[in-house]
């Protein structure tokens, strides 16, 4: 069975306004804001305001115009930072954790974008 959203974790307290952030963007459906213990000089974290706990929940369970705004605000954002892969931009990652194997700390779904310098390989060897 699915776990089950805990509306007390730390980014429904943001949601509600009982904890600041660094809004990047907002849109209806989305807010995107910077990573309080940032792992390179722009990490930007995308999450849907909904109530959904991980990838494969908000990817199964949102509406389509929360997939689609979710996935509109992460492009822009990479377009805000200035760090897509054209010819002269230097590109980024894109990361979701999920679950114990994820390593996923905050049990509301988001999206960490993470750019400004080289990220290295993608995982380290077991
Ligand atoms: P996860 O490990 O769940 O994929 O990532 C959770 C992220 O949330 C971490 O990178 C952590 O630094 C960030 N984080 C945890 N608490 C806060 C907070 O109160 N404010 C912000 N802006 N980021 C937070």
């Amino acid at each position: 069975m699915a776990t089950p959203y805990d509306d007390q974790n730390i980014f429904a307290k943001i949601l509600r306004g009982e904890i600041p952030n660094d809004t990047v963007l907002e849109t209806d459906h989305t807010l995107a804001f910077r990573d309080i213990a940032p792992q390179a000089p722009e990490h930007v974290l995308v999450i849907p305001k909904g109530a959904y706990v991980c990838h494969d929940d908000f990817a199964l369970n949102a509406s389509d115009a929360e997939v689609v705004d979710f996935m509109r605000v992460t492009g822009r954002i990479c377009a805000m930072l200035g760090v897509q892969p054209t010819e002269d931009g230097p590109g980024y990652r894109v990361i979701a954790n999920a679950g114990g194997h994820g390593v996923q700390e905050v049990p509301h779904y988001h999206m960490h974008i993470l750019a400004g310098r080289p990220l290295g390989r993608m995982l380290e060897p077991a």
